[in-house]
């Protein structure tokens, strides 16, 4: 039966990047080796890597000045290395979600760390508004995307001092404004690739600000001046995320992946609120992710639960489940998720109500 994987990540990548990928697993580049087993230094890896940046510049229309990364570490490991090489005094941050508090405990260890706002208290159901970021601040950290509640920032914030965003779970689903900003990050498990590598995008000129000694593999400096190729990088991950980068350019381009996301989303909310059973747990229509979707049971039928999960899974629907933290369901309509896919669990959640 044909899954529709609504994983919040690691999650659903396109045929395409799993097809080119496992035919390089077999032989890579017509070298008759696997992808697993070449030199990061071979010729034929260097031009996997070369051209994946290039791609990312292109699709995001990154300006001169910045530098695309491949690190390991995950999106956690960015948590410490912003601080470490941005943070002189003082970090302002957004505090909009689980992950978003995890960058906040790390930046407390290397200065002081103002809060700007907080949802916290209201369980991360919407984004807060109307805070004023402190110009003494050496940067302003948001989370474009809270994976784990379902809300989002569709815009680049205005902000009096450098720009910092954790765009981990909605890079390449919407234009970015690079004029506004200094570092972005995403872990590639969402949007991009299989788990293992992350995508850091930095302005060079922004580094090289602080006094403390900076541990060489968490120097953003070593990895642009080594082109991503201090140390053995991600090489299967890299590899995978260059062909998800190529279908999103046969695609398109952004444009063309945020008119379909938004489109997917449009119709899903659409069917939570057109329904009696199913319920939105955001408070604020505006704030809602267009990646991550989150539902509950209205009160009389939560005890439906775990019953409409089985029937989902019946179908060939995964993944719905909703994070520990939160309970309910959270479908995730990343890029590679097909619409009919979006349909099925549509037509899962008409039907379940109709018989029950
Ligand atoms: C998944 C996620 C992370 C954590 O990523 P890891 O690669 O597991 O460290 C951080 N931020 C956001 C917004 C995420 O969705």
């Amino acid at each position: 039966m044909k899954k529709h994987n609504f994983y919040a990540g690691p999650s659903i990548l396109s045929e395409y990047t799993i097809q080119n990928t496992a035919d390089a697993i077999l032989n890579f580049a017509d070298t008759g080796l696997s992808i697993l087993e070449v030199s990061h230094r071979s010729k034929e890896f260097q031009a996997v890597i070369d051209e994946a940046t290039a791609l990312v510049k292109e699709l995001l229309d990154i300006p001169q000045g910045f530098s695309v990364l491949w690190l390991g570490g995950g999106a956690s490991m960015q948590f410490c290395m912003i601080p470490f090489n941005l943070l002189k005094k003082k970090g302002a941050y957004l505090d909009t979600g689980t992950w978003a508090s995890n960058a906040i405990k790390e930046a407390r260890i290397f200065g002081d760390v103002d809060v700007v706002a907080s949802s916290k208290e209201q369980g991360y159901t919407f984004i807060p508004k109307g805070y004023e970021i402190p110009k003494d601040a050496d940067y302003f950290h948001y989370t474009s995307n809270n994976t784990i509640y379902g809300t989002e920032m569709r815009y680049d914030p205005a902000s009096p001092v450098r720009l910092v965003a954790d765009m981990s779970s909605d890079i390449f689903s919407r234009p970015i404004d690079f004029t506004n900003y200094d570092a972005i990050y995403a872990g590639a498990q969402k949007n991009l690739a299989p788990a293992g590598v992350t995508l850091v995008i930095v302005r060079d000129e922004a580094l090289g600000h602080v006094d403390r000694p900076i541990p060489t593999m968490l120097d953003y400096r070593t990895h642009i001046k080594k082109g991503s190729m201090f140390n053995t990088p991600p090489v299967l991950p890299i590899f995978a995320a260059l062909q998800t980068l190529r279908y999103y350019k046969q695609l398109g381009g952004i444009k063309e992946l945020e008119r379909r996301d938004l489109e997917k989303a449009k119709h899903l909310y659409g069917a939570i609120d057109d329904s009696r059973m199913f319920q939105g747990t955001v408070t604020d229509p505006a704030d809602r992710s267009i990646m991550n979707v989150c539902f509950v049971m209205a009160p009389e039928y939560k005890d439906l639960e775990s019953s409409f999960m089985e029937f989902c899974s019946a179908r060939g629907i995964v993944g719905i489940k909703g994070h520990r933290s939160v309970g309910g369901f959270r479908a995730s309509l990343y890029n590679a998720l097909p619409a009919e896919s979006v349909k099925a669990l549509i037509d899962a959640m008409h039907d379940f109500e109709a018989t029950h």
